[in-house]
């Protein structure tokens, strides 16, 4: 592959979790600091960069694949908030094929069309769906594409069944050239022993947390506008928090390989939280910081 222009940055988590709404709101706060940013959208939902472009929507680069046979850049992406360039790389026909395959051949298009070289992007973002870390989700993080991957969570143990999952494919993709792991995004955060929880597991896992994003009415909000927090509220807490998650990935750039747990480790650390939560809502710890 010729020289890597820009930063390239893999975010990931469960479907549903807050991937694209995190990613889009710090495309919009690295933008809003005078970076270039390019933010590639790689889940079948095709809708990753929809509230960096006023709620519309954006023809993939699959379906443009499949519609002619020549594919220009105009016809597959569009500048968002703040001059984000957006794109989707879309998924298979319901039913058919392989959405990680379909990744592949998106991000190949993506290089064919130069992509790179012509926008000259300081930062380019790809939000990942994570359920399932197969050959073609691991694209991203695989072949040296993106140098560091960043995991969405929040305390619910599906997600954090996920966020481990990576760990496993980044492990062992990361001593062949694959990307090493920035850290966790803790999102959706409405407990404090949420906080707790992926704290523990972070440190069980040899992670770290790089932001807390809590739960906001304003997300909600200002997704009903089809905007980020950034664009619809930027005075609010809730961009600022964003704004830190930007910074933060801006000045470290510390990547390691973690320590995922194994199927019985996993699930005893869960039946442990279990109990901890099972105790907190009985009343026997009155005191959230005893956990
Ligand atoms: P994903 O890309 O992981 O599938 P989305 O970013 O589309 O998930 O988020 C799913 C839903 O959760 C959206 O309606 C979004 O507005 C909401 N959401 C995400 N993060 C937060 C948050 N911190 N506070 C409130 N709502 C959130
Ligand atoms: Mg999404």
């Amino acid at each position: 592959m010729s020289e890597k222009i820009g930063k390239h940055i893999a975010i990931y988590g469960k479907g549903g979790i807050g991937k694209s709404t995190t990613t889009s709101n710090i495309s919009a706060a690295l933008a809003e600091s005078g970076y270039r940013v390019i933010q590639i959208g790689c889940d079948p939902k095709s809708d990753s960069t929809t509230i960096l472009r006023g709620g519309n929507d954006l023809p993939t680069v699959l379906d443009t694949l499949r519609e002619q046979s020549r594919v220009r850049l105009d016809d597959i992406s569009a500048i968002g908030f703040g001059g984000v360039l957006c794109i989707e790389a879309g998924g298979p026909v319901p039913g058919v094929g392989c959405a990680g395959r379909g990744i592949n051949a998106a991000v190949e298009q993506l290089q064919d069309l130069k992509v790179f070289e012509e926008f000259k992007p300081d930062f380019v973002l790809y939000d990942v769906l994570g359920d399932v870390v197969c050959g073609g989700f691991a694209v991203p993080i695989r072949d040296g594409l993106a140098d560091r991957a960043f995991v969405v969570t929040s305390s619910d143990f599906m997600a954090v069944f996920a966020a481990n999952n990576l760990f496993k494919a980044v492990t062992k993709y990361a001593p062949s050239g694959g990307a090493r792991l920035g850290g966790i995004i803790a999102n959706s955060i409405l407990a404090p022993y949420a906080t707790s929880l992926i704290d523990d597991f972070a440190d069980r896992t040899g992670s770290r947390v790089i932001g807390y994003v809590p739960r906001s009415l304003t997300v909600a909000q200002s997704e009903l506008y089809g905007k980020t927090v950034i664009e619809a509220v930027p005075q609010s807490e809730q961009a600022q928090v964003y704004r830190d998650l930007a910074k933060f990935i801006v000045e470290d750039e510390e990547a390691i390989i973690p320590r995922p747990l194994n199927g019985p480790e996993l699930k005893k650390w869960a039946r442990e939280w279990g109990d901890k939560i099972f105790e907190v809502e009985a009343g026997v710890v009155h005191e959230m910081a005893s956990i």
